[in-house]
């Protein structure tokens, strides 16, 4: 999915692209009301995708079982009619209310999104990245150090290390060498959390002599930063350890991710727990113009159930339809029969 947008005239920005701000997109579109979705991550799916895409989930109604990759797949098909932009990749660090009555959300590479009004779908908080421990690290990086990947061009003709014994760190160091960058893949063991099929394949690749691959413990950074020349590994244990430099021009570190409470700064919010306060009738919060539903809201009774978090999306929207047009009238209709929503949904 494509996250090269500057600026972006939106009805909503949803922030989270969750299961529940996948599903809000659905509830919007049924009222012809747009939606942008923003998320951190480079792919849709929240929690569903990043910590249990393989786990089979029984509680979503009408589907006995469901992994958390194939819910996220089938909400991304579900909400392909009313085409929402995606703005990936990116976090959403500040709202700013405009005179006009909308909101301005700018993400941390400076994507703006315009929109009436703001969806917080921020669930269990930010996806972040673990970082490498040596306190060095930060002077190296966004230069020659990162912890994801934004552009691939700008790896083009570098000695690269990618770091990491998951599917991100797999899937990156075989992406890279299919277009013919220079990589070595470094773990701390031998043993590969990643998708079997791709393990191979990495394996492969590294006995045809198109990556490298190189067993141990990042142990240093060096180079004068923000530019790093070499890293250095420590292989092996104890008295046999020993050390290992490896020329590098870029080091993408994949040691998965934390997910933190994002700071929502300037949206004026009292929050209970970390949780944003709503009215359950609408799902508004007591900054008008702001809904919050999913994981991040929280009333008597809530449930941080994905079934709760697509009730909330469905009043949030009905409730956004009224803020947005306050003249008009909301008419009341089932997906089975009327036509209008048939039509609108392409069937
Ligand atoms: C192991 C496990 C098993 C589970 N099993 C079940 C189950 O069987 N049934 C069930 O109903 N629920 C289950 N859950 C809970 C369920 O996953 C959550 O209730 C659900 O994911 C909440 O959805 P959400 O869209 O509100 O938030 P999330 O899924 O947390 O998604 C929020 C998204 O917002 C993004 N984000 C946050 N802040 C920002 C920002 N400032 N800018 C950009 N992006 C941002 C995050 O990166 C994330 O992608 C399980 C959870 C776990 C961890």
């Amino acid at each position: 999915m494509k996250t090269e947008y500057k600026s972006i005239d939106t009805d909503v920005a949803i922030i989270g692209a969750g299961p529940v701000g996948l599903f809000a997109v659905f509830e919007l579109g049924l009222l012809d009301i747009k939606a942008a979705v923003i998320d951190v991550l480079p792919k849709p799916g929240g929690q569903c995708a990043e910590l249990y895409p393989e786990k089979p989930i029984y509680d979503i109604p009408g589907l006995p079982v469901v992994t958390g990759a194939d819910l996220t797949t089938n909400l991304i098909a579900q909400i392909k009619p009313f085409a929402p932009e995606f703005v990936l990749g990116q976090s959403a660090v500040s709202f700013a209310p405009t005179p006009a009555g909308f909101w301005n959300i700018t993400t941390d590479t400076g994507t703006v999104v315009r929109a009436r009004t703001v969806m917080l779908a921020t669930g269990g908080g930010l996806f972040t990245p673990k970082k490498l421990p040596q306190p060095v690290a930060i002077t190296y990086e966004n230069t020659s150090l990162f912890y994801a990947v934004r552009s691939r061009a700008a790896f083009a003709g570098k000695r690269v290390v990618v770091a990491g014994g998951g599917d991100s760190a797999i899937d990156w160091a075989i992406d890279l060498v299919e277009h013919g960058v220079d990589v070595t893949l470094t773990h701390r063991r031998d043993e590969f959390r990643a998708a079997p099929a791709r393990v191979a394949h990495m394996r492969d690749l590294v006995a045809a002599g198109k990556m490298q691959l190189a067993i141990g413990q990042i142990a240093g950074l060096n180079g004068l930063a923000p530019q790093l020349t070499s890293i250095t590994l420590s292989v092996g244990t104890g008295i046999d350890a020993i050390t290992q430099d490896i020329p590098t021009d870029a080091l993408l570190v994949f040691y998965g991710l934390t997910m933190n409470a994002p700071p929502l700064t300037g949206l004026n919010l009292i929050l209970e727990n970390g949780l944003v306060p709503v009215d359950t009738e609408n799902f508004a919060t007591k900054t008008p113009g702001v809904y919050a539903i999913g994981d991040i809201c929280t009333y008597p009774g809530k449930l941080k159930l994905i079934l709760s978090g697509f009730h909330e999306g469905a009043l949030a929207a009905q409730a956004i339809f009224k803020y947005m047009y306050p003249d008009r009238k909301l008419r009341f209709q089932y997906t089975t029969t009327a036509s209008d929503l048939h039509r609108k949904l392409g069937v």
